[in-house]
């Protein structure tokens, strides 16, 4: 039921329908640039919201507008108890959908089949098995290549994410867009982005003209097709004439989508982030657990949100380790 405040637009006339809920901050990988090579201080496990907990505070998002929720980590599929979420949270008028690594997600399919669950976004950074090795510090590239098929095999939408670094993966770029002629995927190329303790410097960052560049320069110019990105889209769509699917650039950094943003995140240990970018968090557990009402802190988050990247609203605020060690590590925030 939709509420009559409307509790999720911002100063800026912003309205916020899509929330983002992290179910873990464990993973199965270790990419070097989402954890900090030490590590991360785990949140106490009474601290991790449980099932119904998260069910509650996504109704309550749910109902005040949220229409779209998309389940992330860590990794979302090492929750023991991830079927019961996708259960419950299926209940909701929702359109639910999930980010993953994919590793385990064959253990999954009836389930997901089962909660009506059409989109997969899957990260995979590298084709070459050595490469994904290095970057996530595990041996599951065949798992997750069996697994990607598998998905589309079953009739699922997927999406592919791959984190783009200079040096290390950008000679991958045709490749994966080769992926895109007999599967029917999106693959989407994201500029790497600064976390607290993944050591980013803009120099590994490959932004969306250097690909759009490379993308002119290896196909057909007349081959290279724009097409219609979705409203509230983060990303900017391309395909090649005649493949089965499609690629986009998700360019954050040097392009970014704040004017559009309809994004809030809620942290597995229960913390509303207002963006992506930015350091303040606010606690909606707790107060979840003794009983209060979490709709006046929701709306005075959401009013407290920056028109851009949380405040870092220049390239040099952006270059600043000060402020972004202020922010979680991307396994802490789910991306
Ligand atoms: N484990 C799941 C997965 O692998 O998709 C969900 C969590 S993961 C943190 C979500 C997404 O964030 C992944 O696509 C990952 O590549 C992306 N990501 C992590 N750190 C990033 C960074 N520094 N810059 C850009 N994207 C990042």
């Amino acid at each position: 039921m939709k509420k009559n405040k409307n509790i999720l637009q911002d100063n800026f006339g912003r309205q916020h329908s899509y929330l983002r809920i992290s179910l873990t901050e464990l993973c199965n990988l270790r990419c070097t640039y989402c954890m900090p090579a030490e590590g991360i201080q785990l949140s106490p496990k009474s601290h991790i919201m449980n099932f119904d907990e998260i069910y509650e505070i996504a109704k309550t998002f749910v109902d005040n507008g949220v229409t779209k929720i998309r389940l992330t980590g860590g990794e979302p599929l090492v929750r023991r108890d991830v079927d019961v979420i996708l259960k419950k949270l299926a209940t909701l008028p929702v359109d639910l959908s999930i980010t993953t690594n994919a590793v385990i997600i064959d253990r999954y399919i009836n389930t997901l089949k089962a909660c009506k669950i059409r989109n997969i976004n899957v990260s995979l950074d590298s084709l070459n098995a050595e490469k994904f090795k290095q970057i996530t510090r595990r041996n599951d590239f065949e798992k997750v290549y069996q697994n990607i098929q598998l998905l589309i095999a079953e009739g699922f939408n997927v999406k592919l994410n791959a984190v783009l670094i200079n040096g290390f993966n950008d000679n991958e770029i045709v490749d994966f867009i080769q992926l895109t002629k007999r599967l029917p995927i999106s693959v989407r190329f994201i500029e790497f982005m600064p976390f607290d303790g993944n050591k980013w410097d803009k120099e590994k960052m490959v932004s969306y003209a250097e690909v759009m560049k490379l993308v002119h320069a290896s196909f057909d110019i007349s081959d290279v097709i724009r097409i219609q990105d979705a409203p509230n889209d983060t990303s900017k769509n391309y395909k090649i004439k005649n493949y089965k699917g499609s690629f986009a650039i998700i360019s954050s950094v040097t392009n970014p989508f704040c004017d559009s943003c309809n994004r809030i995140r809620l942290t597995a240990n229960g913390r509303l982030k207002n963006c992506l970018f930015s350091a303040s968090e606010s606690d909606l557990l707790t107060p979840l657990r003794e009983g209060k009402d979490i709709e006046p802190i929701i709306q005075k988050a959401i009013q407290s949100k920056f028109k851009i990247r949380g405040g870092m609203d220049t390239m040099e605020k952006l270059e600043e380790p000060k402020l972004h060690s202020q922010n979680r590590s991307m396994i802490t925030i789910g991306g």
